[in-house]
């Protein structure tokens, strides 16, 4: 039972953060809890920060962690969870894309902050990001919305902690169909501001990112779409069985040739 409980825990972590698994196994040496824990957190910071150097070598970069949530530059990632998680990676070419795409924002809309959610992990292809399932070769990365309350632009902030799950409510043709990953979690949606959508920055971000060749497709909710008037052919929907695209935004890169 206790090796099956293990084997459970060291899974989980590595779905949840890749190094997490094997930081576990490293700790699983000590004999006492307490020490297990010491070195499972110590083991999880060297891997942590041995990530930085050794991503690089498999084509993979990290996505800046320092800035968040001080909004210190024109793009950021919104939670230092997802650096501490290690969800912030991507190849050189999507984080040069999203450089760009945050500075475009930010000189035709003086502050504005473009903020990355779920990117990829540092390591190996096809190895997804759950509950990504496509977020598996660094080329993928989700966006935040952008907010205003009051018909005044929120610089840096969501309705939720992370990004995700504060669904903007609209109409879908979606049938209540099991499995999927199209959760609307109604019990959790009365706890967020009643912030709404920025639909001038909004319609401009997918504007930009229509006019860069670099990127391949933009996931947006149709009903999202439809109200802020953009009609950009690289915006798809993504399906009633994958997760919904009206709290955040996805984007990737367009295939390489050949
Ligand atoms: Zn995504």
């Amino acid at each position: 039972m206790r090796y099956i409980l293990q084997g459970f825990l060291i899974l989980g972590l590595t779905f949840l953060t890749q190094i997490g698994g094997v930081a576990w196994l490293l700790s699983l040496s000590m004999p006492r809890r307490t020490l297990r824990l010491a070195l499972f957190a110590l083991s999880y910071l060297v891997l942590w920060a041995a990530c930085l150097w050794l991503a690089p070598l498999g084509g993979r970069v990290a996505l800046p962690c320092h800035g968040t949530g001080h909004a210190t530059g024109p793009l950021e990632m919104r939670s230092w969870l997802t650096c501490a998680l290690n969800r912030n990676y991507v190849t050189p070419d999507l984080k040069a894309t999203l450089e760009r795409t945050a500075q475009t924002m930010q000189d035709r809309h003086p502050g504005t902050i473009t903020q990355v959610l779920d990117a990829n992990f540092p390591f190996i292809d096809g190895f997804p990001l759950l509950p990504h399932l496509s977020h598996k070769d660094g080329r993928k990365a989700d966006l935040a919305l952008y907010y205003m309350r009051d018909g005044q632009y929120l610089a840096g902030k969501t309705r939720s902690p992370l990004g995700y799950f504060a669904f903007q409510q609209g109409p879908s043709d979606c049938p209540r169909k099991w499995p999927t990953l199209r959760w609307d979690m109604g019990w959790l949606q009365g706890l967020f501001p009643d912030y709404q959508l920025d639909p001038q920055r909004t319609r401009d971000l997918l504007a930009v990112l229509q006019a860069d060749p670099a990127i391949g497709k933009v996931f947006l909710e149709p009903h999202l779409v439809a109200e802020i008037g953009a009609n950009e052919p690289k915006i798809r929907f993504q399906g009633c069985r994958a997760a919904r695209h009206d709290d955040h935004l996805h984007l990737q890169l367009a295939p390489r040739d050949g």
